[in-house]
């Protein structure tokens, strides 16, 4: 950890705001920070900060968001776009220009900008008085693509800082460093540990169990990362993220059809799929989401 980074977190007047998405990087990251601020007698005020994207969740997000809070004896803290939640935010862009994507894609990235960045950055201006300090931890990592990779480990976020109200806001990645198996490591688990709860999942689906059965299932398996991960799923935030890989798509629809029928629905209504080449109407009908 850079020096200017300690310096701040030992100061009674900076909130650390711990970002938690529910997701394994995030959930390592806040033990990681956890230890750590007992280990170097961090005095700064900590706390977590879940940006609630509405109907594109999972339903079980904000309990596992709670879950690691409390677990940590913290406070967790949930903000959201000032209007939508992030399906209305796609059906309100439909409405206004019919001529243009709706959905966001890894070069119109609205998505993470407008439900995450902006609620964050406004809750930091309401919260963060003069004089004191902000730094927003986020548990992106190096190894998950080149754009991440060059990444700094810091950074001033602009829109937030005010140097008018002497206030400083920084952008920090502490765990840009770690692997896919550390992570899951940080949350007790070797790569064999997690391919066995995965194929104990599997093998409830070969025997027929499904959606909201097979979800009470593997809640009840005391697996402690989100259930989506013992379902298979390589990623999370939204439950159909835009960026995510055919197989996280179908286990979101499967376990959201309200959401994944209200996607396909625009998906009919704008003439655009929900990734560039991808439909999630082609996924549920069985096709390979051509
Ligand atoms: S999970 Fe995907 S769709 Fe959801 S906010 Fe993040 S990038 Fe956008």
């Amino acid at each position: 950890m850079s020096d200017e980074i300690g310096d701040l977190l030992a100061l009674p007047s900076t909130t650390l705001l711990i970002q938690n998405s529910a997701g394994k990087d995030s959930q390592a990251m806040a033990y990681l920070l956890h230890r750590q601020a007992v280990a170097r007698s961090w005095r700064c005020r900590i706390l977590h900060m879940h940006c609630d994207l509405g109907r594109m969740e999972w339903h079980e997000t904000h309990g596992h968001c709670r879950q690691i809070v409390t677990e940590l004896g913290s406070e967790l803290v949930t903000v959201s776009h000032a209007r939508f939640d992030l399906l209305g935010g796609i059906e309100d862009r439909m409405t206004r220009r019919a001529d243009a994507p709706p959905f966001p894609s890894s070069a119109a990235r609205y998505c993470t900008a407008g439900w995450k960045r902006d609620p964050a950055s406004r809750w930091i201006r309401n919260h963060i008085g003069p004089g004191e300090a902000c730094v927003v931890a986020m548990g992106l990592r190096a190894e998950e693509s080149s754009a991440r990779a060059r990444k700094p480990v810091w950074q001033t976020r602009t829109g937030a800082d005010a140097p008018t109200k002497n206030r400083r806001v920084i952008d920090w990645h502490p765990i840009l460093h770690l692997t896919e198996s550390d992570v899951w490591s940080t949350l007790g688990y070797s790569p064999d540990q997690l391919a066995e709860v995965r194929s104990r999942v599997r093998a409830w689906r070969a025997e027929g169990l499904a959606g909201a059965a097979l979800m009470q299932r593997v809640q009840g398996m005391g697996f402690r990362a989100h259930p989506a991960y013992a379902l298979g799923n390589s990623r999370l935030s939204c439950a159909m993220c835009v960026l995510a890989c055919r197989q996280d798509l179908v286990n979101g629809m499967e376990f959201r059809p309200d959401t994944a029928a209200a996607l396909m629905d625009i998906e009919r209504r704008s003439g655009f799929s929900f990734k560039q080449g991808q439909s999630l109407t082609s996924i549920a009908t069985g096709g390979n989401g051509a």
